[in-house]
């Protein structure tokens, strides 16, 4: 049997001596590639700090696992419970998202004379997430800056009609920079929509759509 200890891979539900708490520590990798140490969720962004209040090394969990409540989170001396200690949670991850991604685009002004960036930044610090065509205009001169930041880590709008009309109105060439950071779900709608870069609306066969795209259970 496994030691009690931090290591990776463990279930909270295995572990019954000490109470792990949230140690306040949360880091943005930047980029999609951290694990979760209990649910062992992947790609992962944002992971938090917990430990045992008497151990050892600290575990990096996700979101959803530090949500169950396994873990302590405490504010201003309190242990939050419910609702509060949710929004306290979403709160910190929006205000270090927002600074990783500010210190991208500080970079990246730091690099480029293009008189667009600074207005960019001014509306993604009021909105949180860019435009289609902030965000075409961003992700381009990121891919010329030779910037190692992962362009994924800035969320576009594209759930009102007027954003998406937004999109459809990009050149061909500020689609295909959007394309890779847009989720399957939203790339498939504008699919629909007839939105999409030329190269990814050629029709389906009929039916397509239903083939399981799943991994057999047995290799
Ligand atoms: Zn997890």
């Amino acid at each position: 049997m496994d030691h009690l200890s931090g290591r990776q891979g463990h279930s909270p539900h295995e572990v019954d001596a000490g109470q792990w708490v949230f140690t306040g520590d949360m880091q943005d990798r930047g980029r999609f590639d951290a694990r979760c140490a209990w649910c062992r969720k992947a790609d992962l962004r944002i992971t938090f700090e917990v430990r045992q209040a008497v151990a050892e090394p600290a575990c990096h969990v996700c979101q959803v696992c530090l949500g169950r409540g396994t873990a302590q989170v405490e504010h201003d001396g309190r242990v939050l419970e419910g609702a509060e200690r949710s929004s306290h949670v979403s709160e910190l991850v929006m205000r270090l998202m927002h600074r990783t991604c500010r210190d991208v685009l500080r970079d990246l002004m730091a690099r480029s004379d293009d008189p667009a960036l600074p207005e960019i930044a001014v509306y993604f610090d009021r909105n949180l997430q860019l435009s289609p065509g902030h965000a075409a205009t961003l992700l381009l001169a990121l891919s010329k800056s030779g910037l190692d930041a992962d362009p994924a880590i800035f969320q576009v709008q594209l759930r009102s009609t007027a954003h998406r009309l937004e999109f459809a109105g990009l050149s061909e060439r500020e689609k295909l920079a959007l394309w890779p950071v847009l989720s399957p779900a939203i790339r498939n709608r504008l699919i629909w929509l007839g939105f999409a870069p030329q190269r990814y609306t050629t029709p389906r066969q009929p039916g397509a759509r239903l083939r399981p795209a799943r991994l057999p259970a047995f290799s």
